[in-house]
């Protein structure tokens, strides 16, 4: 096991408190005891060790932001990142189960839900006693969600709801899925839909290259029908959907952290390890420039995050950071789990080591809650305030 603040160029850790720095420890000890020894066999078999969620629970990751009243943890988002980043050194997929969780499924419940709707979910999904899957995203519509095509369509006091969502988190394993879907005026309503519903049913995608420890599959409604209490009664539009999808990627622009963490620790171990032409490969100027330059991206982006995080705790953080934040983080962990491949040599294409499945694995992440283009195009959004987008 590494240090826990390893890598920390920039003593980092001073910026934290004790509360945080224990909140670590015991998400890493988890991380470690727990999820690392299932993890690459889970992700070789394409299945996800589901049996961890009720464990994530109790270990209280689901929700950290979420008041305790509603069964959160009312910690701060710097805490938020701290979970994050430890259950992305163990593996995205895990990571990306507890950002839906929080982020896309607790977050809008809390945010915008009937007071009912916060007491009958959301204690639940914070023990992991019911999982939760967020549709936005469709077969035709993915970067463009506000060009949506599933629909809600009332029918006096009762709703109908027909579309369908694909690469959906959690969707086959989730007892409940917030969905996006437009009512009769075209206005962006969120609705939420539980397991087992007449008309609804939820095929896992398989076949999938990256992120293999996940559960992904589509949303298929069928003329699900749906009363008044299934609807989210706080929210109207696209804003809704995209500020979750800010929440969540708050916690990806930390959890990548993660990942590019434990890439780095292991190619550092490794190239002091190994040895060709007599020497240990990190006597090479080449490896140490790849060494160097991994431990740079990992110091500016634990920078960044942490700063997020205070802008973010003082209600100053915009869309726009954050999707600079999310861009710039993980395009640095896929560089350096890049790099770290090589460094490992063929052992770096094997499950002997973390790396070619975190590599896999922040192909997607670079891909879902906006890909690393669409990311560039809102930064350039916010300083010119001209749209490049159509
Ligand atoms: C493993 C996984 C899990 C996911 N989980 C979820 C989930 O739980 N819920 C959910 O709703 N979605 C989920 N997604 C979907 C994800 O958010 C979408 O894949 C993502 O938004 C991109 O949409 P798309 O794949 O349809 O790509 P497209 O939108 O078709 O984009 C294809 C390419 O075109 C580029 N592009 C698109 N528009 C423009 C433009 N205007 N200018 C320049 N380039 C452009 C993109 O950058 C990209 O490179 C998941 C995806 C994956 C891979």
């Amino acid at each position: 096991m590494y240090p826990y603040a390893s890598p920390d160029y920039f003593l980092v850790d001073d910026l934290l408190t004790e509360e945080h720095v224990m909140l670590r420890r015991a998400i890493r000890d988890w991380v470690e005891r727990a999820a690392l020894p299932v993890i690459e066999d889970a992700a070789q078999q394409n299945t996800f060790p589901q049996h961890l969620i009720r464990e994530m629970g109790a270990l209280g990751v689901f929700g950290p932001f979420i008041p305790e009243e509603y069964g959160g943890a009312g910690m701060d988002h710097i805490s938020y990142g701290l979970i994050m980043t430890e259950l992305e050194r163990g593996d995205s997929a895990i990571r990306s189960a507890a950002s839906v969780q929080s982020s896309l499924v607790m977050f809008p419940v809390f945010e915008y839900g009937s007071e009912a709707q916060r007491r009958k979910y959301l204690p639940a999904l914070a023990r992991g006693e019911m999982i939760g899957a967020f549709g936005l995203t469709e077969p035709n519509h993915g970067s463009d969600p506000g060009s949506m095509e599933t629909r809600l369509t009332r029918h006096g006091g009762r709703y109908e709801l027909n579309g369908a969502k694909m690469w959906i988190t959690n969707a086959s394993i989730a007892d409940i899925a917030v969905v996006w879907a437009k009512d009769d005026e075209g206005v962006i309503r969120g609705v939420i839909v539980e397991k087992g519903m007449k008309g609804f049913t939820a095929p896992e995608t398989k076949g999938k290259w990256s992120l293999r420890a996940s559960v992904t599959g589509e949303l298929v409604f069928d003329g699900v029908i749906l009363t008044e209490d299934h609807l989210l009664p706080g929210i109207r539009g696209l804003r809704g959907p995209l500020s979750c999808l800010s929440s969540a990627r708050y916690g990806i622009a930390w959890g990548a952290l993660g990942a590019a963490m434990d890439c780095y620790n292991t190619a550092l171990r490794y190239a002091q390890e190994r040895h060709q032409f007599g020497r240990p490969i990190a006597s090479f100027q080449l490896t140490q420039k790849k060494l160097a330059e991994m431990l740079t991206g990992i110091t500016q982006a634990q920078l960044l995050a942490w700063r997020l995080g205070i802008l973010k705790d003082q209600g100053k953080a915009t869309p726009a950071q954050i999707s600079m934040a999310k861009r710039a983080n993980v395009d640095m962990a896929l560089r350096t789990a890049r790099t770290a491949r090589q460094i490992l040599g063929a052992m770096g294409i094997t499950g002997d080591f973390p790396v070619m499945r975190h590599l896999m694995n922040l192909e997607s992440v670079i891909t879902y809650e906006g890909t690393h283009d669409i990311h560039l195009l809102i930064t350039g959004h916010d300083i010119t305030g001209i749209h490049a987008f159509h």
